[in-house]
């Protein structure tokens, strides 16, 4: 794989971020979903392209893998997750294996609305 930045950032910025409104008030965040194809079939709601599936998916485990072999750790709330900070947004999953991961999430680096901590692991 010859995955770079710039695929990163043509993949982010390509997506349309949805604002997570039960944490708006105490940690603001936006998020893409991803579903493999079988379990989009499995809800009814696989659009029966299935390339398309599989290419969105592609892109979705592509940049999930890039922040995972480029990001940081960062404590947040008591967990250590891996983040990639790029532009002004620090990007993140769960942590869950990469066949169960469906969300992807980024938060503005230090936004003063965030009432919680990250606490940035790896740097001095
Ligand atoms: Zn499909």
């Amino acid at each position: 794989m010859n995955y770079s930045i710039e695929n990163f950032t043509n993949y982010i910025h390509s997506r349309n971020w949805k604002n997570a409104k039960t944490f708006e008030h105490f940690a603001p965040h936006g998020y893409v979903l991803s579903f493999p194809c079988d379990k989009s079939k499995a809800e009814n709601k696989c659009q029966n392209n299935c390339d398309t599936c599989r290419a969105e998916r592609k892109a979705f485990e592509d940049a999930v893998i890039f922040i995972r072999e480029n990001g940081e750790r960062a404590k947040f709330q008591n967990r250590i997750y891996t983040m990639l900070c790029v532009g002004d947004y620090q990007y993140w999953t769960m942590g869950n294996p990469i066949e169960t991961t469906w969300v992807l999430n980024k938060a503005l680096i230090n936004d003063p609305r965030c009432k919680i901590k990250t606490y940035w692991l790896d740097r001095g």
